[in-house]
């Protein structure tokens, strides 16, 4: 990968189920250091997008790469899977292991490292989502705010001596259901961990806050297509009936969410 290869590139990717398209020839973009919004109502295709991202699902046609690596396959069936980190709706923390098993979670998979250098960079990543001293904790004993924090450690944790490789964090719905206030935190979060990580993000969301805050850019998605596209400045002043719609939250309009 050059220095200006894409983080993400997609070309004309089609997917979908039986005889239904989802996503319809679609291209996409990404540099590397970018924070990119996908937004659009239920139903329009965000999840499918994250999930061939992650590797959980293979295109119908077209090309998808990550890192300028071809996604022809499973990421379980990769030999050198691309570093994809997820940040759930839910923190998703295996409650059975610390708070320093679940964020070092991938370290602990490299017998060579030792323990020492395991905890350091666990918190180290802790550090850098505001906590302190809860290593050795369960994430029972943490409240609900604080185990979102360890979800976003967990997609920061690397291996400083080896890792080479820029990471792609994807959050999906990362602030949905939180209150005004505990949104600021985590849409701070999601700028300050992708500088931190040195990569890109992909934000997928329908809170405007989230979507202003913590974008550059932003996909408006309907209809299995990229309807619209610009910067967050564009944004929010855009005339796109679509955008309109989205920001009004307006029943009339070119949108009707397929699943409610
Ligand atoms: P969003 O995340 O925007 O709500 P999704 O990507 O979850 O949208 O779903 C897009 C469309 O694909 C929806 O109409 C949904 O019902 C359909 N879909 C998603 N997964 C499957 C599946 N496994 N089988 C059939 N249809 C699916």
């Amino acid at each position: 990968m050059t220095k200006t290869t894409p983080i993400v590139e997609i070309k004309n990717l089609t997917m979908g189920w039986g005889n239904t398209s989802v996503l319809k020839e679609i291209n996409l973009k990404v540099n590397q250091g970018e924070r990119v919004a996908i937004v659009g109502p239920s139903g329009s295709g965000k999840s499918t997008i994250l999930r061939l991202l992650a590797g959980l699902l293979l295109p119908r046609e077209g090309t998808l790469k990550i890192f300028g690596q071809d996604q022809n396959y499973l990421r379980l069936d990769q030999d050198d899977p691309p570093d994809v980190r997820i940040v759930f709706q839910n923190p998703a923390l295996l409650g059975s292991l610390t708070v320093e098993e679940n964020v070092g979670f991938i370290l602990n998979k490299n017998i060579s490292l030792k323990k020492e250098y395991i905890r350091e960079r666990v918190n180290a990543c802790l550090r850098e989502v505001g906590l302190y001293d809860i290593s050795d904790k369960f994430p029972g004993e943490l409240s609900g705010g604080m185990q979102k924090r360890v979800s976003f450690a967990r997609a920061l944790i690397n291996d400083e001596q080896e890792n080479t490789k820029v990471p792609l964090i994807l959050y999906d719905e990362p602030t949905a259901g939180l209150d005004p206030i505990a949104c600021t935190r985590i849409e701070d979060l999601i700028v300050k961990t992708t500088n931190f990580a040195g990569g890109s993000s992909i934000i997928v969301s329908h809170v405007l806050s989230t979507i202003e805050r913590s974008s550059e850019r932003v996909i408006m998605l309907y209809g299995g297509k990229f309807q619209w596209e610009g910067t967050i400045e564009e944004f929010k002043q855009s005339d796109n009936s679509y955008v309109k719609q989205f920001r009004a939250g307006n029943l009339q309009g070119p949108m009707q969410p397929k699943d409610i």
